[in-house]
């Protein structure tokens, strides 16, 4: 529970972080499919029931979870949390730890150079390590 939590704020921050990032992104979408704000909002309550009833179907849900399933199975991906399961439990962030790039916020997040050398991080502050992660990269950082 507690964990889930955590990874709902950390999102949360996240999104905080890239708003303008997620904003222009959702602007460059809506111009390439012709999408105005009036036209979803005319239609707001009409498409989020269908997105809704979308995700309901089995054949949906059922893609979703093979695609899931498949992306822990990648060796990168097995790799990496590997090593964040290993800098989590071994390496503790120093006590007012500054942020090895910005050298001003303290340091919050261990962030790896090489997922093959788990217990070599750097310590960052949230800022600086979000923006060393492609926002393509959904499921979480480090
Ligand atoms: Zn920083
Ligand atoms: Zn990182």
């Amino acid at each position: 529970m507690e964990k889930v939590k955590k990874h709902t704020e950390y999102m949360r921050e996240y999104r905080k972080l890239n708003r303008d990032k997620i904003n222009s992104y959702q602007r460059e979408w809506r111009k390439r499919n012709n999408y105005t704000e009036k036209y979803f909002n005319k239609n707001r309550e009409r498409i989020n029931k269908l997105k809704r009833n979308n995700k309901k179907r089995p054949e949906v849900r059922q893609k979703i979870t093979k695609e899931a399933r498949e992306y822990k199975k990648r060796p990168y991906v097995i790799l990496k949390d590997k090593a964040r399961k290993i800098a989590y439990n071994k390496i503790k962030i120093p006590k007012g730890q500054l942020c090895q790039i910005c050298n001003k916020a303290i340091a919050k997040e261990r962030h790896h150079k090489d997922y093959k050398k788990p217990l070599e991080v750097v310590f960052l502050c949230l800022k600086c390590h979000v923006n060393l992660h492609p926002i393509k990269n959904k499921r979480g950082l480090k």
